[in-house]
């Protein structure tokens, strides 16, 4: 197997894998800083980070040193225990959060995070739950309810109950649906899945207050958005706003699998003895990993170099023909082309070297690693030029 190219590994896949996923045109098999190689030997530039989780790129030295010499260490306790790294990185969340009460809930993705969330609503007795049209909390039975694109949840219905859907971006439509039942808002300070779609300004802190008025624990699903990708180490904290749960994954764990909850205010006490758990929450391994990660991102400054350099990049493509419009914010991407071409895109892209993802028929999603250089983005933008001047509209 270890020399076996693309179509070898590809006909593998399609043979031994579920078919969940569909079939993927390469198999990547190394990687170093934004590049990637594949099995034939290729290497793309990777403008879309493992869907914005690898942060600080591929093999980062601070997070192979910091998880090498973990496993070496102690590689796994259960929960039964405490450790140092999982309490170390209780405190920086806590301290990145702003909340200097927060308490941690530690899982291994977002759908997991996005699952405790759910039930620590329920705690409030209260059982209604409002998400927005669009939105993307992840795939397990709490987390796909909810998730707002039926295309997905459909098929598994029925879900846990009580959760309505209204349109992103509109304040108006939450208040018209809060009741004295509404035990929690879930909301994506941009909708990444949904082809990076980002609310007006004004939206979260008017979510903000009528929750607080009404009782109802605001949760921010920063899963895509958080670790600094967006120029905050949280998006809502653009709008000064302080949420009752925090949902993070994907970034946090520079690559390792990681989630985690976090509960702010009053909500720290909702979730008491026996009310939740997971055997790999809190791993030694995956907590060094994000200690490492978010040292460097510290050290190297990256929320203002995220700031700049998303404003770089943007600028750029919005200079580009049959680009309609350019969304997000920081180091989170959405290009928007005039006509259903996103997926000619990324194939073309992909064919020069560029690793991308099309989110919808219209929309090419980026979420680059960090480390990203001007170098790297000049590169990307004479390239999307020339395919923008090939592809037939
Ligand atoms: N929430 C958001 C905003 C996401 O973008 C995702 C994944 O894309 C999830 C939750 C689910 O995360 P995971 O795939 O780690 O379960």
């Amino acid at each position: 197997m270890i020399n076996s190219g693309n179509a070898e590994l590809i006909a593998q896949w399609n043979d031994l894998m579920q078919r969940n996923y569909g079939s993927p045109r390469i198999a990547l098999v190394s990687g170093s800083g934004c590049e990637v190689v594949d099995a034939d030997g290729c290497t793309y530039t990777d403008f879309l980070g493992g869907i914005a989780t690898n942060v600080l790129g591929h093999a980062n030295p601070s997070v192979v040193t910091a998880v090498t010499r973990q496993i070496q260490e102690l590689g796994h306790v259960s929960n039964l225990y405490a450790h140092p790294k999982a309490l170390e990185l209780a405190a920086k969340l806590r301290q990145v959060s702003g909340d200097h009460s927060a308490r941690v809930f530690f899982c291994n993705s977002g759908t997991e995070a996005n699952e405790a969330a759910f039930k620590l609503s329920r705690l409030t007795g209260r059982t209604k739950i409002i998400a927005m049209q669009g939105a993307f909390h992840g795939r397990t039975m709490g987390a796909l309810a909810l998730t707002g694109q039926p295309s997905k949840s459909d098929p598994f219905r029925p879900l846990p109950g009580e959760v309505i859907h209204v349109p992103y971006g509109d304040s108006n439509a939450v208040a018209r649906a809060l009741d004295t039942n509404t035990a929690m808002v879930i909301v994506e300070p941009i909708q990444g899945e949904a082809g990076v779609v980002a609310p007006d300004p004004g939206y979260l802190v008017a979510l903000r207050e009528m929750t607080r008025d009404n009782g109802t624990l605001l949760a921010i699903d920063e899963v895509q958005t958080g670790m600094g990708r967006t120029g905050d180490w949280f998006a809502f904290q653009s709008e000064g706003i302080e949420p009752d749960v925090i949902t993070l994954a994907k970034g946090l764990g520079g690559g390792l699998p990681l989630g985690a909850m976090l509960a702010l205010g009053s909500a720290t006490d909702l979730l008491g003895p026996g009310s939740h758990g997971s055997t790999f929450g809190g791993n030694p391994v995956a907590c060094a990993a994000a200690l490492a990660t978010f040292a460097v991102i510290e050290s190297e400054s990256f929320l203002d170099s995220n700031t700049r350099l998303g404003a770089y990049l943007s600028d750029q493509l919005r200079m580009l023909d049959r680009v309609a419009e350019v969304r997000g914010r920081g180091l989170l991407i959405g290009i928007g082309f005039r006509g259903e071409i996103a997926h000619q895109i990324q194939k073309a892209l992909e064919e020069r070297g560029f690793l991308t993802n099309a989110a919808n028929a219209f929309t090419i999603r980026l979420a680059p690693p960090y480390v990203i250089t001007e170098g790297h983005i000049d590169n990307f933008v004479a390239a999307l030029r020339e395919i923008l001047k090939e592809v037939a509209l």
